[in-house]
């Protein structure tokens, strides 16, 4: 149950330091910018890890032999090739209740959510990382211009994905050609173990990738 990890009580209170000890050793300033969320293998991060070298960046998953086998992953990655692989962290959480102890308003510029869980039935849609509720979370601590990514194998959930981004008033959808020109996007259905599988399976996948709008609020 949650009450075997500790939760920062604020994001003011989560120890960076223990995170990334070598990066913030030259650069104690930086935060955290890109957020995986329900992280699995740490796929995704390995490969944005080297993508993008200056950017601070965690996955967030709630399974602990999960979470302790990516910790490992990284500390490997990073003794094999020094230098390298010190921007890249996974804590162990409960994204659903504990985004906001871990991230201030604006602070992210890019979240990911692929592939999952579905929750099939009617009444479980409310565990379902992405609904109405939770779209407000997160468009709270993503910055404007900050992107959402999410992709999943199940055309149902993908359709609800895409039609929670839609009907938010905070996202926008990414274009045809912004969607081309962002190198993150071809890594989605890639760099991610669920994603593999669905590729060795040659399953069909669907993509929802959305902006987050500066509010448009009247001041
Ligand atoms: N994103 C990875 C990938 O594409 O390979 C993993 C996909 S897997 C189907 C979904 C993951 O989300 C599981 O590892 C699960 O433990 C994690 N998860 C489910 N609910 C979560 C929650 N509330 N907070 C954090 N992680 C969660």
């Amino acid at each position: 149950s949650d009450s075997h990890f500790p939760v920062p009580i604020s994001p003011s209170q989560f120890d960076c330091t223990l995170q990334y000890p070598q990066f913030l050793k030259s650069d104690s300033s930086k935060k955290i910018e890109f957020a995986d969320i329900g992280c699995g293998f740490g796929g995704l991060l390995i490969s944005l890890s080297t993508l993008f070298p200056d950017k601070l960046m965690i996955g967030m998953e709630l399974r602990d032999k999960v979470t302790e086998y990516v910790k490992e992953r990284i500390l490997a990655l990073r003794a094999s090739n020094p230098g390298q692989y010190e921007n890249v962290s996974v804590v162990r959480t409960n994204s659903m209740k504990y985004i906001p102890n871990y991230f201030e308003k604006g602070q992210l510029t890019k979240m990911f959510f692929l592939f999952p869980d579905p929750h099939f039935k009617e009444k479980n849609h409310r565990r379902r990382v992405i609904s109405p509720h939770l779209l407000d979370e997160y468009a709270f601590v993503l910055r404007a211009g900050g992107i959402i990514y999410t992709i999943t194998d199940v055309e149902e959930l993908g359709v609800w994905m895409k039609s929670c981004l839609e009907g938010h008033p905070l996202f926008e959808a990414l274009s045809e050609d912004e969607l081309e020109a962002d190198p993150v996007v071809k890594l989605l259905s890639t760099a991610t173990e669920e994603g593999q599988k669905v590729e060795r399976n040659e399953g069909q996948t669907f993509r929802a990738v959305y902006r987050r709008i500066a509010s448009s609020l009247p001041r």
